[in-house]
């Protein structure tokens, strides 16, 4: 199966793919060639992460179609639907906000964000501002905040 293609050592296609709501509803929730090749750069910063951590981590959201993105309701110009970015837990090693913490140590992303306090987006792209900030019901604040 292509979905359990592995990506790096630790991360396959699928854990990439994977969506509650694609399945639900029924759709397909397949990258292009050259969007699996951004997700090797997603999973190879991943690696990183975990080698960090310590422990597994969870992908909650990785790729999505557009219809997915949509469905989920995923900003517009989401990182998402390019294969930039992933929602990711680790609560082996601790909340959300704690491996936020930890997280940002590595560098090379463009945007690590806290969302919500549930879970953290990370986006490796070109642009690589190193960006952080955290979601919150109201909007954005810069930096990491335990909301
Ligand atoms: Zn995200």
């Amino acid at each position: 199966m292509r979905h359990q293609r592995k990506l790096t050592q630790h991360f396959t296609l699928a854990e990439f793919t994977t969506s509650q709501v694609a399945i639900r509803q029924g759709i397909l929730n397949e990258p292009s060639e050259k969007t699996i090749e951004r997700l090797k750069e997603v999973a190879t910063w991943l690696e990183e992460a975990r080698t960090l951590l310590g422990f597994p981590i969870f992908i909650s959201s990785g790729f999505r179609s557009p219809r997915v993105n949509h469905l989920v309701g995923g900003a517009a110009n989401s990182a998402h639907m390019d294969g930039y970015a992933a929602d990711i837990t680790c609560f082996s090693f601790g909340r959300p906000y704690v491996v936020a913490k930890a997280l940002v140590s590595i560098g090379k992303f463009d945007q690590l964000i806290l969302e919500y306090g549930r879970w953290v987006h990370v986006s490796v792209n070109p642009h690589m501002r190193g960006e952080v900030l955290t979601a919150t019901g109201k909007g954005y604040l810069k930096g990491l905040h335990d909301v």
